[in-house]
Protein backbone atom coordinates (compact mmCIF):
# COMPACT_ATOMS: atom_id res chain seq x y z
CA UNK A 1 0.00 0.00 0.00
CA UNK A 2 0.58 3.54 -0.48
CA UNK A 3 2.18 4.61 3.06
CA UNK A 4 4.37 1.51 4.10
CA UNK A 5 7.51 4.27 3.55
CA UNK A 6 8.59 2.53 7.18
CA UNK A 7 10.39 5.88 8.02
CA UNK A 8 7.07 7.49 8.67
CA UNK A 9 5.93 4.15 10.78
CA UNK A 10 5.80 5.07 14.28
CA UNK A 11 5.01 2.85 17.58
CA UNK A 12 1.41 2.98 18.48
CA UNK A 13 0.14 1.67 21.61
CA UNK A 14 -1.34 -2.35 21.59
CA UNK A 15 -5.42 -2.54 21.54
CA UNK A 16 -6.46 -5.23 24.16
CA UNK A 17 -9.57 -7.48 24.82
CA UNK A 18 -10.41 -9.51 27.88
CA UNK A 19 -11.82 -12.35 27.54
CA UNK A 20 -13.28 -15.71 29.45
CA UNK A 21 -15.70 -17.29 31.25
CA UNK A 22 -19.10 -15.90 32.86
CA UNK A 23 -18.05 -14.95 35.96
CA UNK A 24 -14.12 -15.31 36.16
CA UNK A 25 -13.39 -11.86 36.50
CA UNK A 26 -13.60 -9.71 32.89
CA UNK A 27 -15.72 -6.75 34.19
CA UNK A 28 -13.57 -6.96 37.26
CA UNK A 29 -10.45 -7.10 36.22
CA UNK A 30 -11.08 -3.76 33.40
CA UNK A 31 -12.45 -1.87 36.35
CA UNK A 32 -9.23 -2.68 38.50
CA UNK A 33 -7.25 -1.79 35.35
CA UNK A 34 -9.06 1.61 35.07
CA UNK A 35 -8.95 2.72 38.36
CA UNK A 36 -5.15 2.00 38.82
CA UNK A 37 -4.09 2.69 35.77
CA UNK A 38 -5.62 5.37 34.47
CA UNK A 39 -3.51 7.58 31.49
CA UNK A 40 -4.97 10.63 32.76
CA UNK A 41 -5.84 10.32 36.57
CA UNK A 42 -3.90 13.78 37.16
CA UNK A 43 -5.99 15.54 34.88
CA UNK A 44 -9.11 14.45 36.97
CA UNK A 45 -11.31 13.24 34.41
CA UNK A 46 -14.83 11.12 35.02
CA UNK A 47 -14.73 7.76 33.01
CA UNK A 48 -17.09 7.40 30.52
CA UNK A 49 -18.68 4.08 28.37
CA UNK A 50 -17.26 5.51 25.18
CA UNK A 51 -16.26 1.49 24.16
CA UNK A 52 -12.48 1.72 25.03
CA UNK A 53 -10.06 3.66 26.99
CA UNK A 54 -6.28 3.74 27.50
CA UNK A 55 -4.75 2.74 30.02
CA UNK A 56 -1.00 3.92 31.26
CA UNK A 57 1.49 0.94 33.09
CA UNK A 58 3.86 1.65 35.50
CA UNK A 59 6.52 1.96 32.89
CA UNK A 60 4.42 5.20 31.39
CA UNK A 61 3.34 2.75 28.17
CA UNK A 62 0.03 3.26 27.00
CA UNK A 63 -2.60 0.04 25.98
CA UNK A 64 -6.03 0.86 24.73
CA UNK A 65 -8.44 -1.47 26.60
CA UNK A 66 -12.00 -2.42 24.36
CA UNK A 67 -14.50 -1.59 27.32
CA UNK A 68 -17.05 -4.77 26.38
CA UNK A 69 -15.76 -7.71 27.93
CA UNK A 70 -16.20 -10.88 26.29
CA UNK A 71 -15.64 -12.68 22.57
CA UNK A 72 -18.91 -11.65 20.76
CA UNK A 73 -17.96 -8.28 20.32
CA UNK A 74 -14.73 -8.81 19.56
CA UNK A 75 -15.79 -11.62 16.76
CA UNK A 76 -18.49 -9.44 15.45
CA UNK A 77 -16.30 -6.55 14.60
CA UNK A 78 -14.08 -9.28 12.95
CA UNK A 79 -16.99 -10.61 11.63
CA UNK A 80 -17.46 -6.94 9.88
CA UNK A 81 -13.88 -7.22 8.35
CA UNK A 82 -12.78 -4.91 10.97
CA UNK A 83 -9.64 -5.91 12.29
CA UNK A 84 -8.90 -3.87 15.50
CA UNK A 85 -7.56 -6.14 18.91
CA UNK A 86 -3.71 -7.16 19.01
CA UNK A 87 -3.48 -9.10 22.30
CA UNK A 88 -6.43 -10.95 24.02
CA UNK A 89 -6.18 -11.70 27.51
CA UNK A 90 -7.85 -14.31 28.67
CA UNK A 91 -8.94 -14.55 32.14
CA UNK A 92 -9.63 -18.14 33.74
CA UNK A 93 -10.32 -18.29 37.40
CA UNK A 94 -8.14 -20.13 39.74
CA UNK A 95 -11.26 -22.06 41.34
CA UNK A 96 -13.22 -23.00 38.56
CA UNK A 97 -10.66 -23.60 35.87
CA UNK A 98 -11.28 -24.12 32.10
CA UNK A 99 -14.58 -23.68 31.29
CA UNK A 100 -16.65 -23.89 27.71
CA UNK A 101 -16.34 -19.67 27.29
CA UNK A 102 -12.98 -20.22 27.93
CA UNK A 103 -12.07 -22.78 25.36
CA UNK A 104 -14.41 -20.49 23.34
CA UNK A 105 -12.57 -17.50 23.54
CA UNK A 106 -9.41 -19.87 22.53
CA UNK A 107 -10.56 -20.53 19.45
CA UNK A 108 -11.94 -17.52 19.11
CA UNK A 109 -8.16 -15.73 19.86
CA UNK A 110 -6.64 -18.20 17.37
CA UNK A 111 -9.08 -18.29 14.69
CA UNK A 112 -8.06 -14.34 14.58
CA UNK A 113 -4.25 -14.91 15.21
CA UNK A 114 -4.17 -12.74 17.81
CA UNK A 115 -1.85 -13.73 20.51
CA UNK A 116 -3.67 -14.65 24.42
CA UNK A 117 -2.02 -13.55 27.47
CA UNK A 118 -3.66 -15.53 30.34
CA UNK A 119 -4.62 -13.66 33.42
CA UNK A 120 -4.63 -16.26 36.22
CA UNK A 121 -7.69 -15.04 38.33
CA UNK A 122 -8.77 -14.84 41.83
CA UNK A 123 -5.61 -16.34 42.75
CA UNK A 124 -7.17 -14.66 46.67
CA UNK A 125 -9.13 -16.85 47.14
CA UNK A 126 -8.87 -19.53 49.52
CA UNK A 127 -9.67 -22.97 46.81
CA UNK A 128 -7.51 -21.52 44.12
CA UNK A 129 -5.73 -23.73 42.35
CA UNK A 130 -3.62 -21.45 39.52
CA UNK A 131 -1.95 -24.62 38.64
CA UNK A 132 -5.03 -26.74 37.53
CA UNK A 133 -5.76 -23.81 35.41
CA UNK A 134 -1.96 -24.52 33.45
CA UNK A 135 -2.69 -27.75 33.27
CA UNK A 136 -6.11 -27.95 32.06
CA UNK A 137 -4.95 -24.91 29.55
CA UNK A 138 -1.74 -27.18 28.86
CA UNK A 139 -4.45 -29.40 27.43
CA UNK A 140 -6.67 -27.52 25.10
CA UNK A 141 -2.99 -26.86 23.41
CA UNK A 142 -2.26 -23.19 25.40
CA UNK A 143 0.83 -24.18 26.95
CA UNK A 144 2.55 -21.75 29.90
CA UNK A 145 6.03 -20.89 29.10
CA UNK A 146 7.54 -21.86 31.78
CA UNK A 147 6.28 -25.65 30.52
CA UNK A 148 8.08 -24.75 27.28
CA UNK A 149 5.48 -23.17 25.60
CA UNK A 150 4.98 -19.88 24.22
CA UNK A 151 2.02 -17.94 26.53
CA UNK A 152 2.30 -16.11 28.93
CA UNK A 153 0.50 -16.56 32.41
CA UNK A 154 0.08 -14.40 35.24
CA UNK A 155 -1.32 -14.90 38.35
CA UNK A 156 -3.41 -12.28 39.18
CA UNK A 157 -6.76 -11.05 41.67
CA UNK A 158 -8.59 -8.65 39.78
CA UNK A 159 -9.97 -7.97 43.39
CA UNK A 160 -7.28 -7.00 45.25
CA UNK A 161 -5.16 -5.73 42.09
CA UNK A 162 -2.14 -8.43 43.06
CA UNK A 163 -0.48 -9.19 39.67
CA UNK A 164 -2.47 -6.74 37.55
CA UNK A 165 1.01 -4.52 36.81
CA UNK A 166 2.72 -7.62 35.73
CA UNK A 167 -0.06 -8.61 33.40
CA UNK A 168 0.11 -5.26 32.16
CA UNK A 169 4.20 -5.77 31.73
CA UNK A 170 3.39 -8.96 29.72
CA UNK A 171 1.12 -7.72 27.15
CA UNK A 172 3.31 -4.39 26.62
CA UNK A 173 5.93 -7.55 26.05
CA UNK A 174 3.62 -9.72 24.01
CA UNK A 175 2.38 -6.40 22.19
CA UNK A 176 6.35 -5.51 21.56
CA UNK A 177 6.92 -8.69 19.29
CA UNK A 178 4.18 -7.43 17.31
CA UNK A 179 5.83 -4.29 16.44
CA UNK A 180 2.91 -2.25 16.24
CA UNK A 181 3.40 0.79 14.06
CA UNK A 182 1.44 3.47 12.27
CA UNK A 183 1.79 6.20 10.55
CA UNK A 184 0.56 9.21 12.18
CA UNK A 185 1.25 11.87 9.42
CA UNK A 186 -1.15 11.37 7.10
CA UNK A 187 -5.36 11.41 6.78
CA UNK A 188 -7.06 9.30 9.24
CA UNK A 189 -8.47 6.30 8.97
CA UNK A 190 -10.39 4.12 11.71
CA UNK A 191 -12.98 1.71 13.04
CA UNK A 192 -16.43 2.60 14.50
CA UNK A 193 -16.79 0.53 17.54
CA UNK A 194 -19.84 2.24 19.02
CA UNK A 195 -22.16 4.20 17.83
CA UNK A 196 -26.02 5.73 19.33
CA UNK A 197 -28.61 8.47 18.49
CA UNK A 198 -28.06 10.56 21.53
CA UNK A 199 -31.12 12.76 22.34
CA UNK A 200 -28.96 16.35 22.61
CA UNK A 201 -26.16 15.49 20.52
CA UNK A 202 -27.19 13.50 17.55
CA UNK A 203 -25.58 10.71 16.17
CA UNK A 204 -22.64 9.97 18.24
CA UNK A 205 -19.56 7.15 17.74
CA UNK A 206 -16.78 6.00 18.93
CA UNK A 207 -14.03 5.71 16.48
CA UNK A 208 -10.78 3.75 17.13
CA UNK A 209 -8.23 5.43 15.03
CA UNK A 210 -6.09 2.82 13.33
CA UNK A 211 -3.62 5.01 10.65
CA UNK A 212 -3.15 8.61 10.68
CA UNK A 213 -3.84 11.71 13.04
CA UNK A 214 -7.52 12.73 13.09
CA UNK A 215 -8.45 16.12 13.78
CA UNK A 216 -11.21 18.45 14.87
CA UNK A 217 -12.41 19.62 11.24
CA UNK A 218 -12.26 16.83 9.39
CA UNK A 219 -14.19 15.96 6.41
CA UNK A 220 -15.12 12.32 6.03
CA UNK A 221 -17.03 9.39 4.94
CA UNK A 222 -18.12 6.51 7.01
CA UNK A 223 -19.94 3.70 6.00
CA UNK A 224 -22.53 4.79 3.63
CA UNK A 225 -22.79 7.91 5.29
CA UNK A 226 -20.19 11.17 6.01
CA UNK A 227 -19.55 14.27 8.23
CA UNK A 228 -17.30 16.61 9.75
CA UNK A 229 -15.72 16.15 13.26
CA UNK A 230 -17.33 18.49 15.71
CA UNK A 231 -15.89 17.61 18.61
CA UNK A 232 -13.90 14.24 19.92
CA UNK A 233 -13.53 13.19 23.74
CA UNK A 234 -12.23 10.67 25.42
CA UNK A 235 -12.89 8.42 27.30
CA UNK A 236 -11.97 10.50 30.67
CA UNK A 237 -14.25 13.17 28.54
CA UNK A 238 -11.61 15.32 27.94
CA UNK A 239 -12.25 17.19 24.69
CA UNK A 240 -9.77 16.85 22.37
CA UNK A 241 -8.08 18.43 19.15
CA UNK A 242 -6.87 15.28 17.91
CA UNK A 243 -6.31 11.98 18.37
CA UNK A 244 -3.12 9.56 16.62
CA UNK A 245 -3.06 5.26 15.77
CA UNK A 246 -5.13 3.57 19.04
CA UNK A 247 -6.44 6.04 20.65
CA UNK A 248 -10.66 5.49 20.77
CA UNK A 249 -12.40 8.56 20.80
CA UNK A 250 -15.85 9.70 20.24
CA UNK A 251 -17.08 12.14 17.86
CA UNK A 252 -19.78 13.78 16.72
CA UNK A 253 -20.63 15.61 13.33
CA UNK A 254 -22.15 12.68 11.46
CA UNK A 255 -25.01 12.99 9.53
CA UNK A 256 -26.68 9.60 10.27
CA UNK A 257 -25.52 6.95 12.76
CA UNK A 258 -22.71 4.75 11.37
CA UNK A 259 -22.74 1.10 11.99
CA UNK A 260 -20.14 -0.58 14.36
CA UNK A 261 -17.28 -2.22 12.17
CA UNK A 262 -17.61 0.80 9.64
CA UNK A 263 -14.56 2.29 8.37
CA UNK A 264 -13.90 6.41 8.86
CA UNK A 265 -11.64 7.49 6.23
CA UNK A 266 -10.96 11.44 6.03
CA UNK A 267 -11.26 12.88 2.84
CA UNK A 268 -10.17 15.98 1.21
CA UNK A 269 -13.41 17.74 1.12
CA UNK A 270 -17.38 18.11 1.38
CA UNK A 271 -18.19 17.10 -1.89
CA UNK A 272 -16.16 13.86 -2.03
CA UNK A 273 -17.31 12.57 1.42
CA UNK A 274 -20.85 13.21 -0.29
CA UNK A 275 -20.13 11.43 -3.37
CA UNK A 276 -18.08 8.77 -1.88
CA UNK A 277 -21.17 8.51 0.89
CA UNK A 278 -23.58 8.40 -1.97
CA UNK A 279 -21.73 5.76 -3.96
CA UNK A 280 -21.45 3.96 -1.07
CA UNK A 281 -25.43 4.49 -0.30
CA UNK A 282 -26.16 3.22 -4.15
CA UNK A 283 -24.32 0.31 -3.93
CA UNK A 284 -26.53 -0.93 -0.72
CA UNK A 285 -29.22 0.02 -1.91
CA UNK A 286 -28.45 -1.55 -5.27
CA UNK A 287 -27.63 -4.89 -3.29
CA UNK A 288 -31.64 -4.82 -1.76
CA UNK A 289 -33.28 -3.16 -4.39
CA UNK A 290 -32.59 -6.17 -7.01
CA UNK A 291 -36.05 -6.65 -8.04
CA UNK A 292 -39.31 -4.58 -7.62
CA UNK A 293 -41.79 -5.09 -4.91
CA UNK A 294 -41.98 -7.97 -2.53
CA UNK A 295 -45.14 -10.06 -1.27
CA UNK A 296 -44.92 -12.13 2.07
CA UNK A 297 -44.22 -14.97 0.16
CA UNK A 298 -41.22 -13.64 -1.31
CA UNK A 299 -40.27 -12.20 2.01
CA UNK A 300 -40.48 -15.85 3.36
CA UNK A 301 -37.82 -17.05 0.65
CA UNK A 302 -35.55 -13.78 0.96
CA UNK A 303 -35.62 -14.92 4.97
CA UNK A 304 -34.66 -18.56 4.07
CA UNK A 305 -31.92 -17.45 1.51
CA UNK A 306 -30.79 -15.49 4.31
CA UNK A 307 -31.23 -12.26 2.68
CA UNK A 308 -33.51 -10.04 4.86
CA UNK A 309 -33.57 -10.38 8.56
CA UNK A 310 -36.23 -7.34 9.27
CA UNK A 311 -39.75 -7.37 7.86
CA UNK A 312 -40.58 -3.68 7.42
CA UNK A 313 -44.41 -2.53 6.94
CA UNK A 314 -46.20 0.36 6.19
CA UNK A 315 -49.27 0.45 8.39
CA UNK A 316 -52.71 2.70 7.25
CA UNK A 317 -55.58 3.04 8.99
CA UNK A 318 -59.09 4.30 9.39
CA UNK A 319 -58.12 6.27 12.79
CA UNK A 320 -55.63 7.44 15.11
CA UNK A 321 -56.82 5.32 17.68
CA UNK A 322 -56.84 1.88 15.66
CA UNK A 323 -53.16 3.05 14.57
CA UNK A 324 -51.54 3.55 18.16
CA UNK A 325 -53.26 0.02 19.00
CA UNK A 326 -51.75 -1.94 16.06
CA UNK A 327 -48.49 -0.73 16.21
CA UNK A 328 -48.46 -1.37 19.83
CA UNK A 329 -49.10 -4.94 19.38
CA UNK A 330 -46.70 -4.71 16.27
CA UNK A 331 -44.07 -3.63 18.31
CA UNK A 332 -44.58 -6.17 21.31
CA UNK A 333 -43.84 -8.96 18.42
CA UNK A 334 -40.39 -9.95 19.54
CA UNK A 335 -38.13 -12.87 17.61
CA UNK A 336 -34.82 -13.05 18.20
CA UNK A 337 -34.01 -13.16 14.26
CA UNK A 338 -36.21 -11.08 12.44
CA UNK A 339 -38.00 -7.96 14.02
CA UNK A 340 -40.78 -5.87 12.25
CA UNK A 341 -40.69 -2.27 11.37
CA UNK A 342 -43.31 0.41 10.92
CA UNK A 343 -41.35 2.26 8.56
CA UNK A 344 -44.54 4.50 7.09
CA UNK A 345 -47.65 5.07 9.13
CA UNK A 346 -51.15 7.27 8.69
CA UNK A 347 -54.70 7.60 8.72
CA UNK A 348 -56.46 7.40 5.78
CA UNK A 349 -56.59 5.47 2.48
CA UNK A 350 -53.66 3.62 0.65
CA UNK A 351 -52.42 6.22 -1.59
CA UNK A 352 -49.38 5.42 -5.04
CA UNK A 353 -46.87 7.56 -2.60
CA UNK A 354 -47.24 4.51 0.18
CA UNK A 355 -47.07 1.71 -2.73
CA UNK A 356 -43.85 3.76 -4.08
CA UNK A 357 -42.26 3.61 -0.48
CA UNK A 358 -43.17 0.18 -0.27
CA UNK A 359 -41.43 -0.73 -3.13
CA UNK A 360 -38.30 1.11 -2.38
CA UNK A 361 -37.64 0.11 0.75
CA UNK A 362 -39.13 -3.88 0.18
CA UNK A 363 -41.94 -3.19 2.40
CA UNK A 364 -45.75 -4.49 2.80
CA UNK A 365 -48.92 -2.37 3.33
CA UNK A 366 -51.20 -3.10 5.65
CA UNK A 367 -54.47 -1.23 5.87
CA UNK A 368 -57.26 -1.46 8.49
CA UNK A 369 -60.99 -0.52 7.72
CA UNK A 370 -59.52 1.72 4.59
CA UNK A 371 -58.39 0.57 1.46
CA UNK A 372 -56.58 1.47 -2.00
CA UNK A 373 -57.46 3.78 -4.06
CA UNK A 374 -57.28 3.41 -7.67
CA UNK A 375 -54.13 4.55 -8.56
CA UNK A 376 -52.48 2.27 -5.83
CA UNK A 377 -54.25 -0.60 -6.56
CA UNK A 378 -53.24 0.09 -10.36
CA UNK A 379 -49.38 0.59 -9.13
CA UNK A 380 -49.59 -2.24 -6.44
CA UNK A 381 -50.19 -4.62 -9.49
CA UNK A 382 -47.54 -3.23 -11.92
CA UNK A 383 -44.91 -2.32 -9.08
CA UNK A 384 -46.14 -6.25 -7.04
CA UNK A 385 -46.44 -4.74 -3.56
CA UNK A 386 -48.27 -6.42 -1.75
CA UNK A 387 -51.38 -4.87 -0.21
CA UNK A 388 -52.97 -6.93 2.65
CA UNK A 389 -56.42 -5.42 4.41
CA UNK A 390 -58.50 -6.42 7.10
CA UNK A 391 -60.95 -5.66 9.36
CA UNK A 392 -59.95 -7.12 12.58
CA UNK A 393 -56.86 -6.08 14.27
CA UNK A 394 -56.76 -9.74 15.59
CA UNK A 395 -56.14 -11.37 12.26
CA UNK A 396 -54.00 -8.83 10.69
CA UNK A 397 -51.58 -9.19 13.68
CA UNK A 398 -51.97 -12.94 12.77
CA UNK A 399 -50.83 -12.47 10.09
CA UNK A 400 -47.69 -10.66 10.46
CA UNK A 401 -46.58 -13.48 13.40
CA UNK A 402 -47.50 -15.74 10.33
CA UNK A 403 -45.21 -14.08 7.84
CA UNK A 404 -42.59 -14.01 10.69
CA UNK A 405 -42.54 -17.65 11.45
CA UNK A 406 -41.78 -18.49 7.87
CA UNK A 407 -39.71 -15.34 8.11
CA UNK A 408 -37.80 -16.70 10.92
CA UNK A 409 -34.50 -18.17 9.59
CA UNK A 410 -33.80 -21.70 9.83
CA UNK A 411 -31.82 -22.28 13.50
CA UNK A 412 -29.22 -24.85 13.82
CA UNK A 413 -30.26 -27.70 15.93
CA UNK A 414 -27.37 -30.32 17.13
CA UNK A 415 -28.43 -33.53 16.98
CA UNK A 416 -26.34 -36.23 18.60
CA UNK A 417 -25.39 -39.43 16.10
CA UNK A 418 -23.55 -41.20 18.51
CA UNK A 419 -21.23 -42.23 21.19
CA UNK A 420 -17.76 -43.83 21.47
CA UNK A 421 -15.15 -44.98 23.79
CA UNK A 422 -11.36 -44.57 23.01
CA UNK A 423 -9.98 -47.78 23.94
CA UNK A 424 -6.29 -47.31 22.45
CA UNK A 425 -4.14 -44.43 20.65
CA UNK A 426 -2.08 -45.00 17.97
CA UNK A 427 0.17 -42.85 16.34
CA UNK A 428 0.22 -42.66 12.46
CA UNK A 429 3.23 -40.88 10.83
CA UNK A 430 2.63 -37.53 9.06
CA UNK A 431 -1.49 -38.27 10.22
CA UNK A 432 -1.15 -37.40 14.00
CA UNK A 433 -3.14 -39.63 16.83
CA UNK A 434 -5.84 -42.37 15.52
CA UNK A 435 -8.09 -42.83 18.19
CA UNK A 436 -8.98 -46.54 18.47
CA UNK A 437 -12.42 -46.63 19.35
CA UNK A 438 -15.20 -48.47 20.71
CA UNK A 439 -19.04 -47.37 19.96
CA UNK A 440 -20.57 -47.42 22.87
CA UNK A 441 -24.03 -46.21 21.25
CA UNK A 442 -25.72 -44.56 17.75
CA UNK A 443 -23.34 -44.29 15.23
CA UNK A 444 -20.10 -42.55 14.19
CA UNK A 445 -20.20 -40.66 11.24
CA UNK A 446 -16.99 -39.49 8.70
CA UNK A 447 -16.98 -35.85 8.10
CA UNK A 448 -19.61 -34.69 10.61
CA UNK A 449 -18.86 -33.01 13.68
CA UNK A 450 -17.25 -34.28 16.83
CA UNK A 451 -16.27 -33.27 20.55
CA UNK A 452 -14.13 -35.37 22.60
CA UNK A 453 -14.77 -35.61 26.25
CA UNK A 454 -12.70 -36.01 28.57
CA UNK A 455 -14.17 -36.76 32.58
CA UNK A 456 -17.50 -34.69 31.86
CA UNK A 457 -15.66 -31.93 30.34
CA UNK A 458 -15.59 -31.08 26.90
CA UNK A 459 -12.16 -30.85 25.53
CA UNK A 460 -12.06 -29.98 21.76
CA UNK A 461 -14.93 -29.55 19.36
CA UNK A 462 -14.47 -30.40 15.59
CA UNK A 463 -14.74 -32.98 12.92
CA UNK A 464 -14.65 -36.58 12.13
CA UNK A 465 -11.02 -36.48 9.95
CA UNK A 466 -11.40 -40.04 9.17
CA UNK A 467 -13.27 -43.71 9.98
CA UNK A 468 -11.91 -46.70 9.63
CA UNK A 469 -12.48 -50.37 9.92
CA UNK A 470 -9.55 -52.27 10.35
CA UNK A 471 -7.28 -50.52 7.13
CA UNK A 472 -11.00 -49.63 5.46
CA UNK A 473 -12.45 -46.10 4.94
CA UNK A 474 -16.05 -46.42 6.19
CA UNK A 475 -18.42 -44.04 5.88
CA UNK A 476 -20.26 -44.82 9.48
CA UNK A 477 -20.11 -47.32 12.15
CA UNK A 478 -22.52 -48.31 14.43
CA UNK A 479 -23.11 -48.90 17.84
CA UNK A 480 -21.44 -52.26 19.12
CA UNK A 481 -18.58 -52.11 17.03
CA UNK A 482 -14.71 -51.20 16.88
CA UNK A 483 -13.28 -48.33 14.57
CA UNK A 484 -10.40 -45.98 14.60
CA UNK A 485 -11.31 -42.44 14.55
CA UNK A 486 -9.01 -39.38 13.50
CA UNK A 487 -9.86 -35.90 14.55
CA UNK A 488 -9.44 -32.60 12.31
CA UNK A 489 -6.76 -30.73 13.60
CA UNK A 490 -6.52 -32.78 16.87
CA UNK A 491 -4.27 -34.54 18.57
CA UNK A 492 -4.49 -35.09 22.40
CA UNK A 493 -6.26 -38.18 22.38
CA UNK A 494 -6.01 -40.03 25.65
CA UNK A 495 -7.92 -43.99 26.77
CA UNK A 496 -11.10 -43.69 28.38
CA UNK A 497 -12.11 -40.33 26.11
CA UNK A 498 -15.45 -40.38 25.00
CA UNK A 499 -15.67 -38.98 21.29
CA UNK A 500 -19.38 -37.38 20.70
CA UNK A 501 -20.65 -37.52 17.19
CA UNK A 502 -22.85 -34.89 16.33
CA UNK A 503 -25.18 -33.36 13.44
CA UNK A 504 -26.08 -29.57 13.21
CA UNK A 505 -29.76 -29.68 11.39
CA UNK A 506 -31.90 -26.40 10.52
CA UNK A 507 -34.88 -25.68 11.33
CA UNK A 508 -37.62 -23.27 10.92
CA UNK A 509 -38.65 -21.24 13.89
CA UNK A 510 -42.19 -20.71 15.13
CA UNK A 511 -43.82 -18.09 17.56
P1 LIG B 1 -17.23 -11.52 34.37
O1 LIG B 1 -18.55 -12.17 34.18
O2 LIG B 1 -16.13 -12.34 33.81
O3 LIG B 1 -17.17 -10.09 33.92
O4 LIG B 1 -16.95 -11.55 35.96
P2 LIG B 1 -17.07 -10.39 37.04
O5 LIG B 1 -15.95 -9.43 36.91
O6 LIG B 1 -18.44 -9.87 37.04
O7 LIG B 1 -16.76 -11.22 38.36
C1 LIG B 1 -17.62 -12.25 38.81
C2 LIG B 1 -17.54 -12.35 40.31
O8 LIG B 1 -16.25 -12.74 40.71
C3 LIG B 1 -17.84 -11.04 41.02
O9 LIG B 1 -18.59 -11.32 42.18
C4 LIG B 1 -16.46 -10.51 41.39
O10 LIG B 1 -16.49 -9.72 42.54
C5 LIG B 1 -15.70 -11.81 41.64
N1 LIG B 1 -14.28 -11.65 41.36
C6 LIG B 1 -13.70 -11.21 40.23
N2 LIG B 1 -12.37 -11.20 40.34
C7 LIG B 1 -12.08 -11.67 41.58
C8 LIG B 1 -10.86 -11.91 42.29
O11 LIG B 1 -9.74 -11.69 41.81
N3 LIG B 1 -10.98 -12.40 43.55
C9 LIG B 1 -12.17 -12.66 44.12
N4 LIG B 1 -12.19 -13.15 45.35
N5 LIG B 1 -13.33 -12.46 43.48
C10 LIG B 1 -13.29 -11.96 42.24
Amino acid sequence: QEEQDPSKLKPRPPVVVVMGHVDHGKTTLLDTIRKTNVAAKEKGGITQHIGASMVKTKEGKLITFLDTPGHEAFTSLRARGAQVTDVAILVVAADDGVMPQTIEAINHAKAFNVPIVVAVNKIDKPGADPSRVRRELSEVGVIPEEWGGDTVFVDVSAKTGQGVDELLEMVMLVADMLELKANTDKKAKGTIIESKLDKQRGPVATVLITEGTLKVGDIFVVGATYGRVRAMTDSLGHRLKQATPSTAVEIIGFEEVPESGDILKVVDSEKQAKELAQIRKMAKEQEKNKDLGISLEDVFKKIQEGEVKELKLIVKADAVGSLEAIKKSLSDIKTTEVSVKVIHEGVGSITEGDVMLARAAKAIILGFNVRPDIKAKESAEREKVDIKVYGIIYELLDDVKKAISGMLAPIKKEVVLGVAEVRATFRVKGAGTVAGCYVLDGKIVRNQRARLIREGVVIFEGKIESLKRFKEDVPEVARGYECGIKLENYNDIKVKDEIECYELKEEKQTI
